[in-house]
Order: structure tokens, then C-alpha cells, then sequence
């Protein structure tokens, strides 16, 4: 079945120094095939999207990206020479690649700007956040000036994984914990969590939201949101259930998840329209991902919804 996938990351010239705060989590074996494969858009990524029957692959800077740089104004330019850089490899195989920008969320107003030149001139079709930015969570009012720009555009924000700015004192002196293996998944998970109840989507009613790794357990907690807060001394100038927060504004990706039980959770909790194949690549195997889902406990109907159907309308492709 045909696909079109969605968390598939690059890496740009000068983006390399933003690695290193990721290299001492991976087995260095692991690690050389991963940066071999990043800044490659020709042979062996396309052989790979043939392979695994993926006609388009959204591509994204690799995280931290641009979350990682600490200087507001080396991070605007970086941010821009990535994408101009995106747009060119993309230009050599337009059938085969869209874009999600990079946008400096240490500077708000320039990052609403970069973005509105991605989307109108590079022709992007989304943009993709790694993580926090210096501390700050995308439901800081600063950051409404952004938002306000997604909304207009009418483009969906990927919020990926990117390095916490703190550790909370459960993962001291327990190293296996740190990075994708379970910290990136709290720390995203709650950050989407920060859009909920901070009131994002009430400020920004079309903003659509994606989230990878089959929602970062989020599909898993939706009754137990609900059950809670009811119950809870805040969260009452809450117009919604979480779960219809949820439901209305988060989608989710396959990425990295290559499991029945956690895909068919998605699909019972946020409805069969809200789940789209990825497949996280270089980090992952693509192939996996793609017979996982062709061989899913799922019907025809459903499978070409999740592989192509949805991020076609969405992503307006
Ligand atoms: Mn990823």
C-alpha cells in the first residue's frame, strides 16, 4: 500500500554541534549509521521510500535542531539557512519530498516570519518543533504570536521530542532512562499536555497538533485526564474534557511504535482519522514500520486512512 510518511529526519550543514548533547545516549555503532544516514537525500533514502512503498516523506531537521542553539540570533539565521538548504535538496526530487520548517522559537516574532516564508515561498507544509526552547513551553502567552501564525496558515505543528532543560531527581544515577527510551516521552507528553490545559487551543480553535510514537502514551491516558481533573482543584475554566482537547486538536504518528496494542489504543481513543504513518527515520527501521502497519488488525478502509489518506488531506498534498 502506498504511504506517505511524516516523522523522517535530516540533518542540515552546522547542525552537527547540536548532536552532540544526544551522542552519549546511543550505542556508537548505532550511532555511525544514524550520521552516515542524516545528510543523505539521494540514493539510499529514496531506495529505502521505494522499499517500503512511502511515495512522499515529510522531512524534518533532526532534533535538538534548532531548540539546541543558545544564541536567539545565531538560532534565526541557522533556522533559515536550514531551510533554504531543505528547499534546495528537496527541489531535486520534488515527487518524492515535502518540507516542515525550522523555525527559532527563541525569537517568537521572527520564528511567525520564517515560517509564513516557509509555508508561502519554500512551499513547506507544516512546521516541526523539537522540544522546549531555552526552558519555555510553547503555552507561554509569548509564544501566542506564533500560534497565531500556524493558525492563519493553516499548517499543522509536528511537537517532536527534543532535550528536556532540566532532569526531574526520579532519573538521577539511572542513565538507561534518558533520552528515547522513556525521558523524551514524559517530557513530550507533558509538554502536549502544557497545550491542553494552558488553554492553546481555546486561544487558537483550528491549530492542529501532531505528535509521533503513537502519541506519546497520551492515546493510553485519555479516560484517567478526564477522571482526574474532575476531581481536581484546578482546571476549572476548562471548556472541555482534556479528552475532547485531545480528540480535536492531536493527532499522532506510528513513528517508532511498531506494536498492535499501542496502534489499535490510538485508533479506539482518537478515531481512526487521527493516526498516520511515520516512521522516524534514519533512527528507525523503515521497513519494519511499513510491514507492521500493511499487516495490521486493521481493515483496508482504515490502513489506507493511516498510510496516505489523512496526511494527504491534511498536508493539503
Ligand atoms: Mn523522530
Amino acid at each position: 500500500m502506498r504511504k506517505i510518511a511524516l516523522e523522517e529526519h535530516f540533518s542540515a550543514p552546522g547542525f552537527e554541534k547540536y548532536l552532540d548533547a544526544v551522542v552519549p545516549m546511543f550505542d556508537p555503532a548505532a550511532l555511525a549509521t544514524i550520521e552516515k544516514l542524516l545528510p543523505e537525500f539521494d540514493d539510499q533514502r529514496i531506495d529505502m521510500m521505494d522499499r517500503c512503498e512511502i511515495d512522499i516523506a515529510i522531512l524534518s531537521q533532526t532534533a535538538p535542531g534548532v531548540q539546541g542553539e543558545a544564541d536567539s540570533n545565531n538560532a534565526v539565521k541557522t533556522a533559515s539557512a536550514s531551510n533554504d538548504f531543505l528547499a534546495e535538496r528537496i527541489s531535486r526530487h520534488s515527487e518524492r519530498y515535502r518540507g516542515f520548517a525550522c523555525v527559532a522559537l527563541q525569537a517568537p516574532t521572527e520564528a511567525a516570519a520564517e515560517l509564513e516564508r516557509c509555508v508561502n515561498e519554500l512551499k513547506f507544509v507544516g512546521v516541526l518543533v523539537n522540544g522546549q526552547t531555552g526552558g519555555e513551553y510553547l503555552d507561554d502567552a509569548k509564544f501566542d504570536v506564533f500560534w497565531e501564525r500556524v493558525s492563519a496558515l493553516q499548517v499543522p505543528l509536528y511537537l517532536h521530542p527534543g532535550i528536556p532543560y532540566d532532569q526531574s531527581r526520579v532519573f538521577t544515577g539511572r542513565p538507561e532512562l534518558k533520552g528515547a527510551i522513556w525521558e523524551w516521552t514524559c517530557d513530550t507528553a507533558t509538554h502536549a499536555l502544557r497545550l491542553v490545559f494552558g488553554g492553546v487551543f481555546d486561544r487558537f480553535p483550528n491549530v492542529k497538533v501532531i505528535l509521533g510514537h503513537m502519541g506519546e502514551t497520551l492515546p493510553f491516558s485519555l479516560w484517567r485526564l478526564d477522571s482526574r481533573i474532575a476531581i481536581s482543584s484546578f482546571g476549572k475554566a476548562m471548556k472541555k474534557p482534556p479528552s475532547q482537547y485531545i480528540r480535536d486538536h492531536i493527532l499522532v504518528t506510528t513513528s517508532g511504535v511498531c506494536a498492535n496494542g499501542p496502534l489499535l489504543c490510538s485508533v479506539s481513543e482518537l478515531g481512526e482519522d487521527s493516526v498516520m504513518f511515520s516512521t522516524d527515520y534514519p533512527y528507525e527501521n523503515a521497513e519494519i514500520a511499513a510491514r507492521f502497519i500493511e499487516d495490521a488488525p486493521l481493515n483496508t478502509e482504515q490502513k489506507e486512512k493511516i498510510c496516505f489518506r489523512t496526511a494527504e488531506s491534511l498536508f493539503k498534498l
